[in-house]
């Protein structure tokens, strides 16, 4: 009687502690928002040297759904543009929910000259030209760019942002483009790999 009481109890600790171990952040599958598996997938990318943040460069009306709204998105990237899927790899909500979208090892697509090959791209939803990102979805920007580093190797040396490459535009917006301008992504993406607490806001 004892054993089968206890079986629970370790599965239950044991998953704890795995999660706590891995600091991972939740990253919500593709088929969450109801996503269609690209038909002919394009040439994979086999190594990630770069992380790279976009924002959306639109305004977010608070409320709106983002399912529907990665869907959409989805669907005008293959009929207007013609790529293989969205063009990043993951989405950060309001909330701070990640959401996969381009599988990682399909290069990103951009409208502007340089050249996503060997990026994993992360953008995070709303205009940071003309609103300030807030509390949740700069941490999770960083839980999630400590995570892609530590998958690929990396560290904070590999993350920038799209106008870093890019003289055609002002993404991620200069009210997020701040935190990489001031060290604050660098540092707290460094604290997260070394298993320290992220560093408060500046
Ligand atoms: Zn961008």
């Amino acid at each position: 009687m004892r054993s089968v009481l206890l079986l629970p109890i370790l599965i239950a600790a044991g998953l704890l502690t795995t999660h706590l171990s891995a600091s991972a952040i939740e990253v919500m599958p593709a088929s969450t928002w109801g996503a269609v598996p690209d038909a002919a997938p394009a040439e994979p990318q086999t190594t990630i040297t770069h992380i790279t943040l976009h924002h959306q460069g639109e305004t977010w009306v608070p409320g709106s759904d983002v399912p529907t709204y990665l869907r959409k998105l989805q669907h005008w990237s293959r009929e207007t543009k013609h790529w293989a899927d969205i063009p990043y790899h993951y989405v950060i909500d309001p909330e701070g929910k990640v959401y996969a979208a381009r599988p990682e090892n399909i290069a990103g697509d951009t409208n502007t000259e340089y050249n996503p090959r060997g990026h994993v791209l992360v953008m995070v939803l709303g205009n940071f030209e003309e609103v300030e990102p807030n509390a949740a979805q700069l941490q999770a920007t960083v839980e999630l760019m400590a995570q892609l580093a530590r998958k690929h190797g990396l560290d904070a040396g590999a993350i920038a942002s799209h106008r870093d490459y890019s003289k055609q535009t002002v993404c991620p917006g200069k009210n997020l483009y701040r935190y990489l301008e001031n060290g604050w992504i660098a540092r707290a993406v460094t604290a997260r790999l070394d298993g320290q607490p992220m560093p408060a806001l500046p």
